[in-house]
């Protein structure tokens, strides 16, 4: 498959990219790659963000931004694919929403910043919107890695070890619960032993 971020930040993915079961992926011949908001903003100075309509504290990032960056990447806009942009409210991430992307051959994830993206571009460029949480980050950007880390760990022959992906917390084969403990030695330590 092939995921692309949009974000302000793409250096923030240089680690990301270097982690072994992401560089695993990539060897196999997934794709990862970073689409730059500033580098394509029809607007002067690389601005991308805009005051709110209906006054109030912060920037919104904006919709024909948001469009010329995938306009300039696939083409068009929405992109032909799944295409998720991370905010708070949007659905939950869960462990069936990460085996359903994984699924996909491509996903576009739109990474937030300020006070999020015009509602525009949730309703109109992209097909979901996903929360990793109820709770507030500085930016899509780490909510982008959880998502994205989530649906690549999925992808056979990305861990190495594909036992580990199929019996897993919430996975099917545990029908949806946490996964049992596991312990290793010492057998017995600090007087406690391994039941
Ligand atoms: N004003 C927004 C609100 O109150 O819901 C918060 C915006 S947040 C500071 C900036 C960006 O970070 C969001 O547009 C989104 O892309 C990302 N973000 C923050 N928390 C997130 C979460 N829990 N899940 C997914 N994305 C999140």
């Amino acid at each position: 498959m092939r995921i692309d971020v949009v974000t302000l930040f793409p250096e923030w993915f240089e680690w990301f990219a270097s982690q072994r079961h992401v560089a695993n992926a990539v060897g196999l011949g997934h794709e990862l790659g970073f689409v730059d908001l500033r580098a394509s903003t029809p607007l002067n100075a690389g601005q991308v963000d805009d005051t709110p309509y209906g006054g109030g504290a912060g920037m919104v990032i904006r919709v024909d931004v948001v469009e010329a960056a995938l306009e300039e990447r696939y083409g068009a806009a929405p992109p032909p694919h799944r295409t998720v942009a991370l905010s708070p409210g949007g659905k939950q991430f869960d462990d069936a929403l990460a085996s359903e992307l994984a699924a996909e051959p491509a996903l576009t994830l739109l990474c937030g910043r300020y006070e999020g993206f015009d509602e525009r571009v949730n309703e109109h460029l992209a097909t979901d919107v996903v929360s990793v949480g109820p709770y507030v980050l500085s930016g899509g950007e780490v909510a982008a890695m959880v998502v994205a880390d989530a649906v690549i760990r999925k992808l056979p022959g990305a861990l190495g070890h594909e036992e580990s992906v199929v019996e897993e917390s919430f996975s099917e084969a545990l029908e949806g619960a946490p996964e049992y403990p596991h312990y290793t030695r010492p057998f017995e330590w600090r007087g406690h032993s391994v039941p």
